[in-house]
């Protein structure tokens, strides 16, 4: 079984996140393992524990920095690394990153082996748009199962279980096939002593767009398909308002929700 889990590094949200002149992220601050792709490695740890000769190959697209995210996989547990970095990404829309992510799937399958499952979490904690992992099923020819909460691998087929607000949806898929999880899928381990010292010697692979047959055309800048417009801080909370009870504090509280539209 090998299993590629996609581990984004993005600005870590208890520092300030602020955005260049040109409205992207600035992506200078401190950053981390997006917290919900830790869901992703756990998952294929979950899934090939025990299985000695199994691999959780931990794959990452971004600068330098990004390679932290890697590291964090590495030390959870994962057993090896790709590293997607090039000076022609910076700004990569969701299209460009997912044509990069498709291309390092290949790349990997032709260096380690043919890949059974691909784990990814269901959205970043910067951009969050939920929709890099189907644009790479998409691009892959893989069939996608996005946002799940549960997932068993039994022979060459993949179950999963999608929570809706009403319902639940049980999903199929032969494998190969794209996982994306959510937060109700497991409870992320912490790296281990022993795993952050044993995470030093695992092998980090590094592509460029030349190793991956990507143009610079098409990712970056110049491949963006979308760009932000416009950003605005969201406003400042107000002062609350006190409703003081004076024997009327149930009808005054209604009023005033009402008033707001929320009853
Ligand atoms: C080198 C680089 C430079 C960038 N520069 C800018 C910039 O200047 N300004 C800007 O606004 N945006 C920039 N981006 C961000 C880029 O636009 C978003 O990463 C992209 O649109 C993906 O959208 P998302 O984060 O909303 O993904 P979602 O669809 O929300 O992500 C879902 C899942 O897909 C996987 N995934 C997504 N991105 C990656 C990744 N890079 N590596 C591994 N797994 C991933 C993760 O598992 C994630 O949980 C840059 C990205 C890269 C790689």
């Amino acid at each position: 079984m090998r299993i590629v889990t996609f581990v984004k590094y993005v600005p870590d949200a208890a520092g300030d996140r602020t955005f260049e002149s040109d409205n992207t992220v600035d992506r200078s601050v401190d950053g981390l393992l997006s917290e919900l792709d830790e869901y992703a490695v756990e998952e294929a740890l979950k899934i090939t524990g025990g299985d000695k000769s199994a691999e959780v190959i931990a794959l990452t697209v971004g600068g330098d920095d990004a390679k932290d995210a890697v590291k964090k996989a590495l030390q959870m547990g994962a057993t090896k690394g790709v590293h997607v970095n090039d000076d022609a990404l910076d700004a990569s829309d969701a299209i460009g990153t997912a044509r990069v992510l498709a291309a390092a799937l290949k790349q990997v399958a032709e260096d380690e082996g043919p890949i059974d499952l691909v784990l990814t979490g269901f959205a970043s904690t910067d951009a969050g748009m939920s929709v890099v992992p189907t644009l790479v099923a998409e691009l892959s020819g893989l069939p996608a199962l996005t946002q799940v909460s549960q997932v068993t691998v039994s022979g060459t087929t993949v179950n999963a279980r999608r929570d809706g607000d009403t319902s639940s949806q049980f999903l199929e898929a032969a494998l190969p096939a794209l996982v994306s999880v959510t937060d109700q899928t497991n409870e992320p381990r912490y790296p281990s002593f022993k795993g952050i010292l044993g995470a030093k010697r695992k092998k980090i692979a590094e592509y460029d767009l030349s190793d991956l047959g990507v143009a610079a055309s098409e990712v970056g800048r110049a491949g963006a398909t979308t760009q932000v417009v416009e950003v605005a801080e969201r406003p400042a909370r107000t002062a609350g308002e006190i409703i003081t009870d004076e024997g009327d504090g149930g009808t005054k509280l209604v009023e005033w929700l009402a008033a707001k539209k929320l009853v």
